[in-house]
């Protein structure tokens, strides 16, 4: 059980209070009997200067007496009569003054007496030498009786100061031992308060400081970051000890929260590098999807596959650098995967290859091959290669292409090849849509061919360009030969049937860069640049053999043979630039065959015509 420090304090200051307070105590008291002793002392001074003086005054008289006796003055007479009075007065004073004494009293009323007797012989004396019987005054005194009372009053006097002088030194005698008492009280009473304060000071201070000491260490030692430190020790006193335990607690507590706290500290820095790390991909993939969107930007508004190829090879490599590879298209009609653009070196078969021959393709899925060996190798790969990455590009279950790449794509670039692929993929969906809607608008739904709008846009075009280049141009205009009659005798579609199979017929017979056009109803135009007009003559003359020869059959039957007229003109700097001469010109030399018999080619401007 441990002691509280405020009760010892208590203790100790009450015990000091009581030691005090006993000093104190002794040294009023000493200082009160001193006063009393000194009291008596100077009482005992008062008897003794009275009774002198008594006697003094009492000599006084007798002096006085004897002068006037000698000389008679009356003088004399007078300072008698006073001294008498003061002997009586001063006689009855040592009466008062010795009351608290029985004895001194009784010699002090005998003092008196006497000095009343005596007194009265000199009063007698006086009387009588007043009355001028100085003889008689004499005598009285030569009686001897005032000389024996004087005697008597000495005596007396004497034995009443001898006694208050032996009460004087007795009385001085309590005095001095009073003074010892105090000066005793002081010089022990002193140093024992002093030790007392100072035992018990230190006593306190011992008590207070160690604990403090303790916890002063322990705090060192938690401020220089050892939070383990605690106060084990004993503290001697309840306050310290409830101080001590405070202090655990406390510490107790700051340990707990600082360990939170590097948890907490710890978890955040790994959030923080979490989350760095995933603003670092977010970036990035900001920056691939930024440059995707451009990539996309620009597949959009490519006009040619040629261009859409340019633009792959531009971008792809940026988006997954260091890996070669190349873009195959599905073509619908041919159903084969043709190549657009190939980068990073390497060279691909220009024939493409069929759809099943992919992994991807068939599976729907990424196909990679890492290590030569470790999965199946498509067939469109070749045989040295033993690792690559096949991509389908798919849109609504539909293939749109592959992705083929000659490496590894790892994990980290999968979000750019995915993305890569959609963007591809939706790309060429786009780029496929818009080549359907510009075939729409540039060619004749029932031939396939050219129709009259582009024809105009593309004569315009070729006679800017031989304005610029000075080459020649030419233009046929041709008319099926009493087409009526099918209609007629076979019905439209029938009809139908003629126009598409000698349009067919031209489109293969002409030039690839011969532009054959269906000009509306059964008459056709075409545009053929850098030809001259006897040199296309003779291929229009291959083609109207081969289509006189042409045997149309519909709904099982045959509709007998066609005939087509030519009319050739070509382009002169006399010509209007948009095309309308150069093809009223080649429409009068259709009129002209026409009119000739038909089934035949008629140049314009020149009567040539070839036969059949
Ligand atoms: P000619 O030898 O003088 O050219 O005689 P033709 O009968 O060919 O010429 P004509 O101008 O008298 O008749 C042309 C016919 O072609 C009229 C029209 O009904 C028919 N026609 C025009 N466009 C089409 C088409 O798209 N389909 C079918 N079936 N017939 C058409
Ligand atoms: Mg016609
Ligand atoms: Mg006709």
């Amino acid at each position: 059980m441990v002691g509280s420090l405020s009760r010892r304090i208590v203790v100790l200051c009450v015990i000091l209070s009581l030691v005090l307070a006993l000093l104190a105590g002794l040294l009023l008291d000493a200082s009160a009997q001193m006063r009393a002793s000194l009291g008596w002392v100077t009482h005992s001074s008062q008897v003794l200067e009275v009774s002198t003086r008594t006697l003094r005054h009492l000599q006084a008289a007798e002096s006085g007496q004897r002068g006037f006796l000698l000389t008679q003055n009356l003088d004399f007479a007078t300072s008698v009569a006073d001294e008498v009075a003061a002997a009586r007065r001063d006689a009855d004073t040592l009466v008062q003054l010795t009351s608290d004494n029985p004895l001194q009293n009784e010699r002090a009323r005998q003092v008196q007496s006497l000095i009343l007797q005596r007194t009265q012989v000199l009063t007698e004396t006086g009387r009588l030498a007043r009355a001028g019987d100085f003889s008689a005054a004499r005598d009285h005194v030569a009686s001897g009786k005032g000389r024996y009372l004087m005697m008597l009053v000495n005596a007396r006097t004497n034995d009443l100061l001898e006694a208050e002088r032996a009460l004087a030194a007795e009385r001085m005698q309590t005095v001095q031992a009073r003074l010892d008492n105090i000066r005793w009280l002081v010089v022990f009473g002193t140093p024992i308060a002093v030790i007392l304060i100072t035992f018990m000071a230190t006593a306190l201070i011992r008590r207070i400081r160690r604990p403090v000491d303790e916890m002063m260490a322990v705090m060192g030692q938690l401020g220089a970051g050892d939070r383990s430190a605690r106060v084990t020790a004993h503290m001697d006193s309840s306050e310290f000890e409830r101080l001590a335990q405070g202090y655990n607690e406390m510490a107790d507590e700051l340990e707990t929260a600082v360990a939170d706290q590097l948890v907490s500290a710890d978890q955040l820095h790994h959030v923080n590098a979490e989350l760095s790390r995933n603003a670092d991909v977010l970036r990035e993939r900001g920056e691939v999807i930024e440059l995707l969107g451009g990539m996309a930007h620009r597949m959009q508004a490519a006009r040619t596959d040629e261009e859409l190829a340019a633009i792959i090879r531009v971008f792809v490599p940026r988006v997954l650098p260091d890996i070669p590879g190349a873009l195959f298209a599905h073509n619908n009609s041919r159903n084969l995967l043709i190549p657009i653009a190939a980068w990073g070196g390497i060279e691909v078969e220009a024939a493409g290859f069929a759809p099943d021959q992919c992994w991807a393709l068939r599976r729907g899925q990424s196909h990679f091959v890492i290590d030569q060996g470790s999965d199946i190798v498509c067939a469109h790969i070749g045989h040295d290669t033993d690792h690559y990455h096949c991509e389908p590009l798919l849109a609504g279950g539909e293939v749109i292409g592959v992705l083929y790449l000659k490496g590894v794509v790892e994990a980290e670039n999968r979000f750019r090849l995915t993305v890569l692929t959609e963007n591809i993929a939706s790309a060429l969906v786009n780029h496929r849509l818009q080549r359907g809607l510009r075939e729409q608008t540039i060619r004749d739904p029932l031939t396939g061919l050219f129709n009259r709008r582009y024809m105009e846009e593309t004569l315009a075009l070729e006679i800017a360009r031989t304005l610029r280049t000075g080459s020649p141009l030419s233009l046929v205009m041709c008319d099926v030969d009493h087409f009526k009659r099918f209609n007629d005798e076979f019905g439209h579609e029938a009809g139908d049937a003629v126009l598409h199979a000698v349009a067919a017929e031209m489109r293969a017979r002409f030039r690839d860069g011969d532009v054959v056009c269906r000009f509306g109803g059964e008459e056709f135009t075409i545009i053929a640049p850098g030809s001259s007009a006897a040199v296309l003559a003779e291929r229009v003359e291959v083609v109207r053999q081969a289509i006189s020869e042409l045997t149309v059959h519909q709904g099982g039957r045959m509709l007998g043979l066609t005939t087509m007229s030519f009319g050739i003109a070509t382009w002169e700097d006399t010509m209007e630039r948009d095309g309308s001469t150069l093809i009223k010109a080649a429409d009068a030399a259709l009129y002209r065959a026409k009119r000739e018999g038909r089934n035949r080619v008629v140049l314009d401007g020149r009567a040539e015509s070839l036969a059949a």
